[in-house]
């Protein structure tokens, strides 16, 4: 595989071994030989790693299946400083050195600290280091989590533009059905389009240890692929797991990347941006828009929903209530609310000025579907 920039995603499950609480610098030792060799080749290699929930509640001293929230996020604020440390040693024995970056979904859904985030790890590559990536666990509560670190790992593909998802995991792939519960259950070699019957084969298998499972790999994988990335998933802990499966060996499950790409900023609409409301619009109006590729102006809207401000993401729905697309929009909502339904030309009329003719620009637009 040709790709220049990878994204290791490392799951807990694969750091811990069989017993969740005793992580195994050894395998880090064996990832960080492999992201030594791909660096060598001339690519950029970030890491998405997990563990610090882990590593945190053995300090605490508690079980991890009845964590609270304040709990997981203390474990998260002890485990975090083992866990870099366990990658600045593995990698630090190949000569590498490591940064420290952590994220919460709201810090990617603000385009100017997406891009922030972004130039600081295109920095590190400068440098040579490896960016190390977890969930700011601490501070992020359910509304800017991104939840697991498959998702993030996705996220993260888009922010850096990566060719390839590598998703280290402590199954060794994606199986037709659950390997533990079926015995006639057989290994997804390739997946060339993530369809209502893969997402299917995702549910009813898991991985032991990580928050997310198979599904949300395949969507990770489902969200890279949209923006013109591969992904691969495969045993984390086997030796040469990654650079066997970059040589082409049939290790793990391969996600071709969609042929039409997103552009990144449209995925980023798409994945990292929560919509705040909808505008409704005439039929006239969705027409422009799916058929004749024109932006949405403010005469064909009927309805506005939802307190939002100019530069957020809205639905746009037609008359039978279902969402056209999604994008973002130029006015905020008490703005819309009186210019609905009325001439580009009478806006500035109406506000006492006119920011744009489009309420919101195609550019900034994605469908749905
Ligand atoms: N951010 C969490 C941790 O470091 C893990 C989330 C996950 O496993 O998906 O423990």
């Amino acid at each position: 595989m040709s790709a220049k920039r990878i994204v290791v995603k490392v799951g807990s499950g694969v750091l811990t071994g069989e017993k969740y609480h005793d992580v195994n610098p050894e395998v880090v030792s064996r990832i960080a030989r492999q992201v030594a060799v791909l660096i060598k080749q001339g690519r950029k290699v970030a890491i998405v790693s997990s563990g610090s929930v882990a590593i945190g509640a053995r300090h605490l001293e508690v079980g991890r299946r009845d964590l609270s929230i304040p709990v997981q996020q203390a474990a998260a604020a002890v485990g975090q400083s083992d866990l870099i440390g366990l990658w600045a040693n593995g990698l630090g024995a190949e000569g590498l050195k490591v940064g420290q970056i952590l994220l919460t979904h709201d810090d990617l859904a603000n385009r100017r600290r997406f891009l922030n985030a972004r130039n600081t790890i295109n920095t590190l590559f400068d440098f040579g280091f490896v960016p190390v990536i977890n969930e700011n666990d601490t501070v992020a509560v359910h509304e800017i989590k991104f939840g697991d670190n498959d998702t993030l790992s996705a996220r993260v593909t888009n922010l850096i533009e990566a060719g390839l998802l590598a998703v280290l995991s402590d199954v060794d792939g994606l199986y037709s059905s659950d390997p533990r519960l079926d015995k006639d259950a057989c290994k997804v070699d390739i997946v060339d389009r993530v369809d209502d019957s893969i997402l299917a084969m995702a549910k009813d298998s898991s991985t032991r240890t990580g928050l997310g499972g198979m599904a949300s790999k395949v969507r990770a994988a489902d969200e890279a692929a949209r923006f013109g990335a591969a992904t691969i998933i495969i045993p984390g802990a086997k030796e040469n797991s990654l650079l066997d499966a970059l040589a082409g060996k049939r290790i793990g499950t391969f996600f071709f990347p969609h042929e039409n790409k997103m552009s990144g900023k449209k995925h980023w609409i798409e994945y990292t941006l929560k919509s705040q409301g909808s505008i409704i619009v005439d039929k006239g109006a969705k027409d422009a828009l799916t058929l004749n590729g024109r932006s949405l102006l403010a005469s064909g809207i009927t309805d506005v929903k939802g307190d939002f401000e100019s530069g957020e993401a809205v639905d746009i729905v037609g008359s039978d209530g279902r969402t056209i697309a999604k994008g973002l929009v130029n006015y905020h909502s008490p703005e819309l609310a009186r210019i609905m339904g009325r001439k580009s030309g009478e806006i500035e009329k109406i506000l006492g000025y006119k920011i744009y003719d489009e309420v919101m620009h195609r550019n900034d637009m994605v469908f749905s579907g």
